[in-house]
């Protein structure tokens, strides 16, 4: 190609700007192919935000992908944060504010979903990650006459790259110039989050054993409990009323409602003391007609566990095709409401699909092409519009009892909307046919694990870090 000299087929040079859950994915696919040299800057001095203590959802097919794409080791440290699985897989529990079950939501899709502590899932990608520059923001960028593109830092600083990656997540500096239309809207819902230890006592107050479960309480709010259990210490045992360790097994407590429903309405819910965010949800747990149950969890939560998530919705994009040196992966591109909890599995698929693209021969022929990255931005695109539209199917289910009228229409139109949701799941699950499907306890007559599940040899992984507390 006129203009490509042999420097630019041997080295490029990638920026990727965020150290989330994508950006790291991609960093640590990028850092081990020759020929790529690779920065990742952070915002914050530590890779680290409230949300980390908590658990993420990641199919079967991101787990498998990701064990695929990245260094053995690092896989290795990941697994460990795998949690048990409750037999024949996933399911979701929708009760009624008085502790009444409704239904269980056990599809293939809901089934070979895994609960992992994004707290091993950061450690295990920030290991070995000398490629991250952490407390340095980026703020913008300028493309060189060259082709090339500079990033310009709050510290004054710059660093020149042949690709810039935008994975700095919802609000994206990266997208604000690029894609200078696009909008973000606070939707007025808001999600308190706890962590609640994982003892003989809690589980029993779950409603269902080791099954996340949502229950609809009276005016539009909803609590869900869903347990992070550590395979090899099922139980809680290193916490206190403020903190709990990051790998104890624990339940996650989500109490979502308006905000125009809160009961303490003194500031921005962000704002909120952590003892003013419990207060919340004992009240609203406290409530008639609200099983006991949940209020005793309330109760036993760990305060310094506190998040808040204001639900932001930003506007979806139209693939943007002319600056083949500037892109963007994950919640940079457009989020999606997490009540489905498809967001990190879309950027760790967004990132293995840019990291295939960047590493292939085609691409250092044809990178600097307008349409050099078209093929993946169509496909971040579309991935994105499906599980988007899906998330906000199931946002519309949780955020659907306005009053006593729509939420009994949303009662009986339950299992319908559930159908739909998944009718529109596009991801290949590959492990259903060793799920049972008709009922709890049921495994199918192969009785067999996905190949990857039965490497995770727990065991070994265990001993290797905890060896000396073992038995
Ligand atoms: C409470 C909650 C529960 C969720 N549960 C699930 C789930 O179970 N399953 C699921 O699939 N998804 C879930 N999600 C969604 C998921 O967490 C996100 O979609 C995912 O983290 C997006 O990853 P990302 O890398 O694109 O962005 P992020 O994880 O947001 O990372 C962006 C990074 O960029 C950094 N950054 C931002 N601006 C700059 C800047 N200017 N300079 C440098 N760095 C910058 C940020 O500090 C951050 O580290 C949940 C979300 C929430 C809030």
């Amino acid at each position: 190609m006129p203009g490509t000299t042999s420097s630019d087929i041997d080295s490029l040079k990638v920026i990727v700007i965020g150290a989330g859950i994508g950006g790291l994915v991609l960093a640590q696919i990028l850092h081990s192919t020759p020929g790529i040299q690779l920065s990742c800057y952070e915002r914050y001095k530590a890779i680290d935000d409230r949300v980390v203590g908590f658990r993420v959802m990641l199919s079967g097919t991101t787990l498998s992908m990701l064990k695929r794409k990245i260094k053995s080791d690092i896989w290795a440290d990941l697994a460990f944060g795998i949690g048990e699985q409750p037999e024949g897989g996933e399911k979701i529990e929708f009760f009624k504010g008085n502790g009444n079950k409704m239904l269980t939501w056990d599809s293939d899709p809901t089934k070979d979903q895994y609960s992992v502590s994004r707290w091993h899932l950061r450690e295990a990608l920030v290991k070995e990650a000398s490629f991250v520059r952490t407390g340095i923001s980026f703020e913008r960028y300028e493309v060189l006459p060259n082709g090339r593109v500079r990033a310009f830092f709050s510290d004054g600083s710059t660093d020149e790259c042949d690709l810039l990656v935008g994975a700095d997540g919802t609000n994206s500096n990266v997208r604000k110039q690029l894609l200078n239309h696009a909008t973000i809207k606070d939707l007025g819902m808001v999600v308190i989050y706890f962590k609640v230890p994982l003892t003989e006592r809690s589980l029993k107050l779950l409603g269902s054993p080791a099954n996340s479960t949502h229950t609809f309480c009276p005016n539009n709010q909803y609590i869900m409990l869903a347990p992070w259990q550590n395979p090899l210490a099922p139980f809680s045992t290193r916490y206190t009323q403020h903190t709990i360790d990051p790998e104890d097994s624990y339940i996650m407590l989500g109490a979502g409602s308006p905000h125009a429903n809160f009961h303490n309405r003194r500031c921005s819910p962000n704002e909120l003391t952590q003892s003013e965010l419990q207060a919340e949800v004992l009240a609203r747990t406290s409530q008639p007609g609200i099983h006991a149950r949940f209020r005793e969890l309330a109760e036993m939560v760990c305060l310094d566990t506190a998040y808040v998530n204001i639900v932001r919705k930003s506007e979806a994009v139209h693939p943007w095709t002319s600056s083949p040196n500037i892109t963007l992966l994950g919640d940079a591109v457009f989020n999606m409401s997490n009540t489905l909890s498809r967001g990190a599995n879309c950027a760790i698929m967004d990132a293995a699909a840019l990291a295939d693209r960047i590493t292939s021969p085609e691409y250092r022929r044809e990178r600097h092409q307008p349409a050099a990255l078209d093929d993946y931005v169509r496909g971040n695109i579309e991935r994105r519009e499906v599980e988007r539209q899906r998330s906000a199917m199931m946002q519309k289910i949780m955020f659907s009892g306005q009053n006593k009228l729509r939420g009994f229409i949303r009662n009986k139109a339950l299992p319908s909307s559930l159908k739909k949701i998944d009718s529109l799941d596009r991801e290949e699950h590959e492990g259903v046919n060793w799920i049972g499907s008709d009922g709890e306890g049921s495994v199918d007559s192969t009785g067999e694990e996905p190949k990857w599940v039965e490497e995770l040899k727990w065991d070994e992984i265990f001993e290797g870090r905890h060896g000396h507390e073992k038995g």
